[in-house]
């Protein structure tokens, strides 16, 4: 939590290379195979990115849950950035069950995200019921890794800490706030603040805007003392209303250059476990 007054500690860069949406027919910068997703995380990894938010896909490129495929991912991505943090994405919006969302936690990922509410994407529903997102948190814990608590609303705040009271979550949380989604909190400065300041003292968080929205949030959240998600995963362009097709290594450069003019020092891996409290690799 940024501290009026006090210097913001080092900015994290996670990339989010993939997600479930983008295909080859929407742009082919998307990274799907395991080979193409570790050459742009070790190209981002290269200019100051130290988490990867991981989606995997099967070989028609659709989204796959499946533990062989992430491995296959986690091993290429750690030949070439050995202390980077791997964040496994447990979204269930193509494979609901949650025995399946669970599955590549048995892989030991250093991070996994968990989105704690349910809501509306323009074309389907993310569900997120309950008792599922208990069993993925009591997994996580079990398994030793970092929550990432996905954000699309302020109710879903108040659901992380009520999971922390009940003991499902372990304080200090770290939360990805998700702005700018059809159905979501806006993407506002002032929707950024209203989060922010909702987080429990002590929480450390990123954010991101979707589509047209993911360069001023990031710098939103720069300027607060946050940290930054980025990747085609939340913007297949680089700019509107140009719709210019981005590639991940453009949008981290990017991120990169903002944090420079603002005068935010970029963390390595080593120093973004040591705010994340993640053991080191
Ligand atoms: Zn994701």
């Amino acid at each position: 939590m940024y501290v009026k007054g006090e210097p913001a500690a080092k900015l994290i860069i996670k990339l989010a290379p993939t997600g479930m949406i983008p295909t080859k027919d929407d742009t082919p910068h998307v990274p799907v195979t395991p080979e193409e997703i570790a050459r742009d995380t070790y190209q981002a990894y290269i200019l100051g990115a130290s988490v990867v938010h991981v989606h995997a896909r099967d070989q028609q490129g659709k989204p796959t849950y499946r533990r062989e495929v992430f491995e296959e991912i986690f091993s290429r991505i750690r030949e070439k950035c050995p202390d980077i943090i791997i964040c496994a994405t447990t979204s269930g919006r193509v494979h609901p069950q949650v025995e399946h969302r669970g599955e590549v936690l048995d892989l030991k990922p250093d991070m996994a995200s968990l989105t704690v509410g349910s809501l509306n994407f323009p074309k389907y529903a993310s569900v997120n019921p309950p008792e599922t997102i208990r069993t993925l948190a009591t997994l996580m814990n079990e398994r030793g890794i970092l929550p990432e608590l996905e954000i699309f609303e302020s109710g879903f705040i108040n659901t992380a800490k009520y999971l922390a009271r009940k003991g499902y979550l372990k304080e200090p949380l770290h939360f990805s706030l998700l702005l700018g989604s059809l159905g979501s909190i806006p993407a506002d400065t002032r929707d950024l603040v209203y989060l922010v300041e909702s987080l429990p003292p002590g929480s450390t968080w990123s954010a991101t805007g979707i589509g047209r929205f993911q360069t001023q949030i990031n710098a939103g959240a720069m300027l607060m003392g946050g940290h930054v998600r980025v990747g085609i995963e939340d913007s297949i362009y680089y700019n509107y209303p140009e719709k210019q097709l981005a590639t991940n290594v453009d949008l981290v450069d990017r991120i990169v250059r903002i944090a420079k003019l603002l005068g935010r020092d970029i963390a390595t891996p080593g120093e973004a476990r040591e705010i994340l409290g993640l053991k080191a690799s």
